[in-house]
């Protein structure tokens, strides 16, 4: 951290800064210039400090730090890339993974339909909402834990490991033995006491950035996750709230390439939720891939029309399997091949 004292500071509005660095632990690196003091503040910890302690005291004229304030997500605290593993899907190794499915589970039927078309055209994560955090309190709300129950049932009858939204740590023991992984929309981004349950769970997270977070608060928020120990944490860019409203969301795909950089974190893209309509999902999905996104989370529903959820973003079974196939040569292009599905797993019929 360092701080530079305001031209013509005391030499006591000096001592004060650095005696509050030593009385946290750090060392003082004191730069005297002709016309003001710049204090280095030096230790292993100093992210855990606030700046504002420093700001505070008379004489300082700002405070920035070096570090990043995120720390545990950081390529500085782990260089190489985090696989995480989905049931038999690796996110963040050679494959790109798509992971694809209702935004509501509506029936078994509904579910199991869908789950046997994203399987037979490429998909290796089948993902449906359960509980559905709606903008309005009189939207469908999700089936809860019956959908839960019709997750596992469908994973046994497909081989394909599912995904569903948690949407309060009092849903954690009812979740976690019915799915592969849980996913943190993007309303709980910093909904901080669900995201240390949901990593003291120990399960796979899909954390989606928060529609009006920046990358670093959304790194921040996966400190929360990672702090617990846990490590398989998959970032997810779904949009953010601009001025722009031909889209429901303005896909950020710049933060793919910023979270490269920044993170050892996976970061997947969800076209569906940025677009709002199915025509541009397409789009945005080809872009994702060409960006270097680890992964896709894509709507899929066998008869959008009627959907209780999202239909006007949801791809029918014959787009997505055209778009499964512009995915599958954009990938190759790009050396990161679509992962294949497993053929020991259940029957892939449809
Ligand atoms: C969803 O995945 O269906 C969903 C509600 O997403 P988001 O949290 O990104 O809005
Ligand atoms: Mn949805």
């Amino acid at each position: 951290m360092i701080v530079e004292m305001r031209r013509g500071a005391t030499q006591e509005q000096v001592d004060a800064v650095v005696e509050r660095a030593r009385s946290y632990g750090c060392e003082v690196q004191l730069n005297i210039g002709t016309d003001k003091v710049v204090a280095a503040i030096l230790g292993s910890d100093t992210g855990s400090l606030s700046t504002d302690m420093f700001a505070v005291l008379p004489g300082v004229q700002s405070v920035t730090r070096v570090m990043v304030p995120y720390k545990l997500a950081s390529h500085e605290f782990k260089p190489g890339p985090t696989v995480v593993h989905i049931g038999g899907a690796a996110i963040g190794g050679p494959h790109l993974v798509v992971m694809a499915g209702p935004c509501s589970i509506e029936s078994h039927e509904q579910l199991l339909s869908t789950a046997r078309h994203v399987r037979r055209v490429g998909a290796t994560v089948l993902r449906g909402g359960a509980f559905k955090p709606r903008t309005s309190p009189f939207s469908f709300q999700g089936m809860g834990l019956e959908a839960v129950r019709l997750l596992d049932v469908v994973r046994q009858e497909t081989g394909l490991p599912v995904v569903s939204e948690i949407t309060s740590p009092s849903l954690l023991d009812a979740m976690v033995e019915h799915v592969d992984a849980l996913q943190i929309g993007t309303r709980n981004m910093q909904n901080y006491a669900l995201l240390s349950a949901v990593g003291q769970s120990g399960k796979p997270c899909i954390l989606k950035r928060g529609l009006a977070a920046t990358v670093t608060e959304w790194l921040q928020a996966a400190d929360y996750l990672l702090a617990t120990g846990n490590d398989q944490v998959i970032l997810c860019e779904r949009g953010i709230r601009t001025f722009e409203t031909s889209t429901r969301f303005t896909l950020d795909i710049a933060s793919v390439g910023v979270v490269k950089r920044a993170s050892h974190l996976p970061v997947i893209v969800d076209p569906s939720h940025a677009a709002g309509h199915y025509a541009l999902v397409p789009t945005l999905a080809r872009a994702a891939v060409a960006a270097g996104a680890d992964g896709l989370l894509i709507e899929v529903h066998p008869d959008p029309v009627n959907a209780l959820s999202d239909g006007l973003q949801s791809l029918t079974f014959s787009d997505f399997e055209r778009l499964m196939g512009e995915i599958g040569a954009l990938a190759a292009v790009m050396q990161r091949p679509l992962a294949p599905v497993a053929v020991e797993e259940g029957p892939a019929g449809d």
